[in-house]
């Protein structure tokens, strides 16, 4: 590889850590998009004017096949499916390190890292740990898909000696790379891989209910991990440097949120954490407490006696595409001097950032947007919470119900309002499968309907 494509590799890699600096703040994030483009477009370009590339009808009909499915499925795709479409993302990459893992086996001669039968140490330990962490990558983010996507069941799926099935597989991989680093043989490179498969399945299939988003960001570090591993393989350092940063932002991104849900890093690691029996905690049952049911006119009362509201939002205001309303909503209590904040739960909606994504596009100023651990103290001196399709995230089984999935999760304390404004179509229960106290509170009124339509029949009301 030349000076200049060394230069123009490093200048790519600091695009990226700006891009990830940018993308770590909503009020700086479309110039971190802007950054990792131009990062992007360097890097792919740098490696196409390389001489070692010869084949250009072939890479530039692979990027037009890549690039047209890839716009078709950015224009179609609803903000709600976001997190699925990330999981099927990561299976790509992961099962793009498997086969270039293989490809370097069977033709090391054509990656110019030796010759076959007397390949170095070093390389078998690369090939080995690509195919690998490729292979969980793309075993595990098949199933996250599946699950997120509602083909298979969300419920943490358990059984007798999972963990020993699970350790004697992991140690018969570390067995299998040894031998294979050792021998070069081939059939240990295939069934080394193939116990990847099966290990990415079996740490997935236990995990579920409210814990699946660490296990996309784990997910995204694994892949991240596996396409550093296969840039040693490939001698590329901007593929090394990349996967690292995807690698370690995934990690940190998994260990924030495992804090914001009290999960501990290690079992999600090692998978099945947050396994709790499939029968804690009540289900989404229809029983005969009362609940008060109010209407947009009710509601609009409530707030306008109100001096503070605060606005929590949830995954049913992404599915209704409510934000224009409550942004909205939002300057007209303003106008009558009620102060509005939003709190946002760490886990609220289905990805990451979610809630912060959409008051954003809605033009809600962010200093009114406020993280559950600044804001959770202040609903016991607020008039109104004001839930609009959230669920889980106010549930306080979290606090006190060992058994329910979701316990030891923070929560806002929504319940130290004066008064709950609940906005959903019904009593179902949200991603958790479990039922809200909440609702048959003294001091709840549930404002049954699609988020959206409500909130735009409150403001009528406010308006009048
Ligand atoms: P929940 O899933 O707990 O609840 C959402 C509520 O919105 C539902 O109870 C539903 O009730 C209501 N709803 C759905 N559509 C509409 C609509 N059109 N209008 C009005 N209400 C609607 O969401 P939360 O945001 O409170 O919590 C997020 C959950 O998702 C957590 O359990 C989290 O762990 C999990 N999760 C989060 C991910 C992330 O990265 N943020 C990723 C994957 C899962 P009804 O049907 O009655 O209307």
């Amino acid at each position: 590889m030349s000076d200049t494509a060394y230069i123009l590799y490093l200048i790519s890699s600091i695009l990226f850590i700006l891009a990830l600096k940018g993308l770590s703040s909503p009020e700086t994030a479309r110039r971190g998009n802007v950054y990792g483009i131009i990062g992007m477009l360097l890097g792919v370009l740098t490696t196409f004017f390389m001489p070692s590339i010869s084949n250009y009808a072939l890479i530039l009909f692979g990027i037009m096949i890549g690039g047209i499915i890839g716009a078709v499925i950015a224009r179609k795709i609803q903000m709600t499916a976001m997190p699925q479409l990330v999981a099927a993302f990561h299976s790509l990459v992961g099962l793009s390190a498997v086969m270039v893992a293989f490809a370097a086996l069977w033709s090391p001669e054509s990656y110019g890292i030796g010759n076959s039968g007397s390949l170095h140490v070093g390389r078998l330990i690369e090939m080995s740990l690509g195919s690998v962490i490729g292979a969980i990558t793309f075993s595990g983010s098949l199933i996250a898909f599946a699950k997120l996507q509602g083909i298979m069941s969300g419920k943490p799926i358990r059984f007798a000696d999972q963990n020993k099935l699970n350790m004697l597989v992991g140690i018969s991989i570390a067995l299998l790379l040894v031998i294979f680093c050792a021998s070069e043989s081939r059939t240990m490179f295939v069934v080394m891989t193939l116990l990847a498969l099966a290990i990415g399945f079996l740490l997935i299939i236990p995990i579920g209910g409210a814990d699946m988003p660490v296990v996309v960001s784990m997910l995204n570090s694994y892949s991240g991990w596996a396409a550093s591993g296969i840039g040693f393989t490939l001698g590329n350092p901007l593929l090394i440097i990349t996967g690292a940063l995807v690698g370690s932002s995934g990690a940190i991104l998994s260990y924030i949120m495992c804090k914001a849900m009290n999960r501990s890093i290690i079992n999600v690691i090692f998978g099945g954490f947050g396994a709790v029996s499939a029968d804690s905690g009540p289900a989404a049952a229809v029983n005969d407490r009362p609940i008060k049911n109010g209407s947009a006119e009710d509601a609009a009362f409530m707030l306008k006696n109100a001096s503070s509201v605060i606005i929590v939002p949830g995954y049913g205001m992404a599915v209704a595409q409510a934000q224009h309303a409550v942004r909205e909503l939002q300057v007209e209590l303003e106008k009558e001097g009620i102060t509005v904040r939003f709190a946002i739960h760490p886990v609220a909606g289905r990805m990451p950032g979610h809630m912060n994504v959409l008051l954003a596009e809605a033009n809600v100023p962010y200093d009114s947007v406020v993280e559950l651990e600044e804001i959770n103290n202040d609903f016991s001196t607020t008039d109104v919470a004001f839930v609009i399709g959230a669920n889980d995230v106010t549930n306080p089984a979290a606090k006190n119900n060992p058994q329910s999935p979701i316990y030891g999760m923070p929560v806002l304390d929504v319940e130290n309002a004066k008064t709950i404004l609940f906005i959903k179509r019904s009593m179902a229960a949200g991603y958790a499968g479990i039922e809200n106290d909440l609702f048959y509170n003294e001091n709840t009124m549930m404002l049954f309907g699609d988020a959206k339509k409500v909130t735009e029949e409150l403001i009528k009301a406010l308006k009048h």
